[in-house]
């Protein structure tokens, strides 16, 4: 493909992009294809001679699209949102443009320094503290900053090493030979909750610790004595507490843990504390949600993914350290063909030694192109305006009266269940019963094919989890979703009477 077959099959694909957004509400958001259902269509080897841009074209419509699960449909109301937007879109085409591969600042002087620049924008907008801002008022550098990493599994892991490395400081701070310390590595443990993100868990896996899972009460936040309790315990038990994580926002119901009380126990126990905000920490761009946050600011690391609420295409996942320290010295590995930079170190982050892999797409230019197209307020009614869906479908569940609504709804996510005494009303108030009910709702309303959600289960209650926050998204959407919700209802009540 030379430069004018790519100037005329570029705008044709911007063309094809636009229908497409433009026509989601007219697709069902569900794939509903069979596993190997691509396998049977295509060929069983890559095509020995060059093929037209025509017949790929034809593909994507043909065998692509029928097992594409329409992420940005307003329709789509699984797990949490992955928001895409046209600003993000065209960010992202100029990072395919420049390709490159910014590990050290000298790679691509501008791809470091935007990232800096824009991470430090982010965070002032979200509120975060001063600690994790790069660059200070007075231009010099601090010892904090952000970093775009993939995605928060990635942050989870990589805020854990560096909270290894701060442990095993301290170890060998009261004497302990490298040996010795290194030795004590298996006696680590983090700390989660019962809610926490099945991140925590893999991060752990990774780094090979033990991890302690903290029971949460009926309102599925972790609390300050539970965490000092479960401490405690295993301090007796000879074991070193080195991480806990705090979340703003479980995955589950949106659920706020006691950060407060987390910061306390954390800096008695001079542990790490990082706090997951993956889908919720975009609300923070709203001065009213920030309260709710209040804690975080004494936190080590902070990360919340741009690209699940606020229009930054996958992947954008912004994480942020008070103390850069321990993570590059954890991370930086010296090498000839690394050399290092002459002059001024200010700006100069080697952004390899914030993350895991080497290379790095030039993922600033997609959250420059999203913040400066709609402005902090822009992005602030886009969150609001969800909230406000949020909080209307969970109006009209209330006055239909079949629904409980199960979880504070604070943000953009609705979790819900069919009453027990509605499912009931044979006589069977079996919890098992209500579940089964619930579980089938979900069902029918994924069968319906209208709408999609996933539902999910709380200490052994299933529920029903609605998320809105699609960019493409309106009040239209919400309206067909209680529509769909209620005619299923309907029938899954009957169907126990
Ligand atoms: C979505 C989510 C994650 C993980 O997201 P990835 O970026 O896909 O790894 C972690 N924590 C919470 C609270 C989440 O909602």
């Amino acid at each position: 493909m030379d430069a004018s077959e790519f100037r005329k099959r570029g705008k044709e694909v911007i063309d094809a992009i636009a229908d497409y957004y433009e026509g989601l509400d007219q697709t069902p958001p569900l794939s509903t294809v069979d596993p190997g259902y691509l396998y049977k269509m295509m060929p069983r080897e890559a095509p020995e001679d060059p093929e037209s841009f025509d017949a790929i074209q034809t593909d994507i419509r043909t065998k692509i699209m029928p097992g594409m699960t329409h992420w940005q449909s307003g329709n789509f109301f699984a797990w949490f949102p992955c928001s895409s937007s046209y600003p993000g879109i065209l960010g992202d085409l100029y990072s395919s443009m420049f390709n490159i591969v910014g590990f050290n600042w000298v790679c691509s002087p501008a791809a470091t320094e935007l990232e800096t620049i824009v991470m430090d924008w982010l965070g002032k907008l979200i509120g975060l503290d001063k600690r994790f801002v790069a660059i200070k008022e007075d231009g010099t550098e601090g010892k904090g900053g952000g970093v775009i990493q993939g995605t928060a599994s990635e942050a989870h892991i990589v805020v854990m090493i560096a909270a290894r490395e701060m442990a095993l400081e301290r170890i060998k701070a009261r004497g302990a030979s490298d040996a010795d310390a290194k030795a004590l590595q298996s006696k680590l443990v983090a700390y989660f909750s019962d809610q926490t993100h099945s991140s925590g868990q893999k991060a752990a896996n990774v780094i090979g610790c033990i991890t302690r899972t903290v029971e949460t009460g009926s309102d599925l936040r972790l609390t300050k004595p539970a965490l000092q309790a479960a401490i405690a315990e295993d301090k007796a038990a000879g074991l070193i507490p080195f991480f806990v994580c705090g979340t703003y926002g479980t995955t589950n119901t949106t659920a706020i843990d006691d950060l407060p009380g987390i910061a306390d126990v954390a800096e008695a126990e001079q542990i790490w504390n990082h706090v997951d905000a993956a889908y919720a920490g975009a609300a923070l761009t709203c001065p009213e949600f920030r309260p709710l946050a209040a804690g975080s600011e004494r936190a080590d690391s902070f990360n919340f993914n741009a690209h699940k609420w606020m229009m930054t295409n996958f992947d954008c996942s912004a994480l942020w350290v008070a103390d850069s320290t321990h993570l590059i010295n954890a991370l930086s590995i010296h090498r000839e063909y690394f050399p290092p930079t002459e002059g001024s170190t200010t700006f100069v982050k080697n952004y390899r030694d914030w993350q895991l892999p080497l290379g790095r797409r030039f993922r600033a230019l997609k959250l420059w192109f999203v913040m400066r197209t709609y402005g902090a307020s822009g992005i602030r009614a886009h969150i609001r305006e969800h909230v406000r869906q949020a909080k209307w479908l969970e109006q009209q569940l209330l006055v239909d009266g079949r629904f409980d609504i199960v979880a504070p709804v604070v943000f953009g996510l609705v979790v819900f269940r069919i009453k027990p005494h509605i499912i009931a009303q044979n006589g069977d108030y079996s919890a098992d019963r209500v579940n089964e009910a619930n579980a089938d709702l979900v069902a029918q309303i994924n069968g319906d094919g209208r709408v999609f959600l996933v539902g999910t289960e709380l200490k052994g209650t299933k529920v029903v989890r609605a998320a809105i926050g699609s960019s493409f998204g309106a009040q239209s959407n919400v309206e067909l979703l209680l529509s769909v919700v209620q005619q299923c209802a309907s029938k899954v009540i009957a169907g126990t009477e």
